[in-house]
């Protein structure tokens, strides 16, 4: 098949660039990386290299965390219940976060997570991810702040037709989280779900608003976030022909035949204190 031959490539590309550059959080990994390498015999290197690991492999690993979020701010009356589930206050996002760095978690992005799952690539110790879906603004002008200061980073999945949208980031602002090593993803045009795509969607839903953000950053866009977490197995086979390393959903199990294109995260709800984020996060993955 070919997404494995490509697969191979990929990999050499995601581990240099995960050698490459960064701030303290990915020091250790860096080390381990080039330990690991100069010593093939050490025990976190599962898969053969140039072989990557097999989809029952992958299933076995232990699932590194992954939240996401939408809006960062107060709750407002009009707010339904539902909603407050995707609207985390400003002041319990902060905690939530400090509660992370407090609690030695660090965050890491796609690259890494693929090169773990495939290769056995070592983390840093207690990996994370965080992931911002939808375009909202808040997730630059509140989130992203908190998250420089504890020198965390994270995933930005992009819905392209709120770009520039009152209370939705604009091309400049998703360039500049782009520039400063966070992940851009690629997240529908108009958040159409990916259960019932057909015809042109996949144009209209993938390639333009993909080709969008890969001008918007000057980088190619490889990761993607299924709009509600929907997903159905035979689309699958789609995002692979387009070049995608790995696609998101939400707390489902994932297909065994294709785990990485069902990597699970949660949701962290807006009316769970940090205390429950922590131990959702231990429960989930
Ligand atoms: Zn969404």
């Amino acid at each position: 098949m070919l997404r494995i031959f490509s697969a191979a490539a990929a990999i050499a590309i995601s581990f240099a660039s995960c050698q490459s550059g960064k701030s303290e959080t990915v020091t250790d990994s860096t080390a381990t990386a080039t330990k690991t390498t100069s010593n093939t015999t050490t025990e976190e290197v599962v898969a053969p290299a140039g072989k990557p690991a097999s989809n029952a492999e992958i299933i076995a690993r232990k699932q590194v965390p992954i939240l996401c979020y939408h809006q960062i701010r107060d709750w407002r009356p009009k707010d339904s219940k539902t909603a407050k589930d995707y609207i985390v206050p400003i002041a319990s996002f902060k905690e939530k976060i400090k509660m992370l760095a407090d609690s030695g978690y660090h965050t890491i992005l796609p690259d890494q997570l693929y090169a773990y799952l495939t290769t056995g690539a070592k983390l840093p110790s207690k990996p994370i991810m965080l992931t911002f879906d939808d375009t909202d603004l808040d997730q630059f002008t509140i989130a992203n702040p908190e998250l420089k200061k504890y020198g965390f980073k994270a995933v930005y999945f992009i819905m392209t037709v709120s770009i520039g949208r009152p209370n939705y980031m604009n091309k400049e602002q998703i360039k500049q989280l782009a520039d400063e090593g966070n992940v851009i993803g690629s997240h529908t045009w108009d958040h159409h779900n990916f259960k019932k795509f057909a015809g042109d969607d996949w144009k209209t839903q993938i390639d333009k608003p993909t080709k969008k953000l890969e001008d918007i950053t000057g980088k190619k866009i490889t990761y993607f976030a299924y709009p509600f977490g929907l997903w159905n197995a035979q689309g699958l086979p789609e995002l692979h022909s387009r070049g995608f390393k790995m696609a998101f959903q939400l707390a489902e199990k994932r297909d065994p035949n294709d785990p990485l294109m069902t990597v699970r995260r949660i949701l962290d709800s807006g009316y769970w204190s940090a205390k429950t984020l922590s131990n959702s996060i231990r429960n989930s993955f």
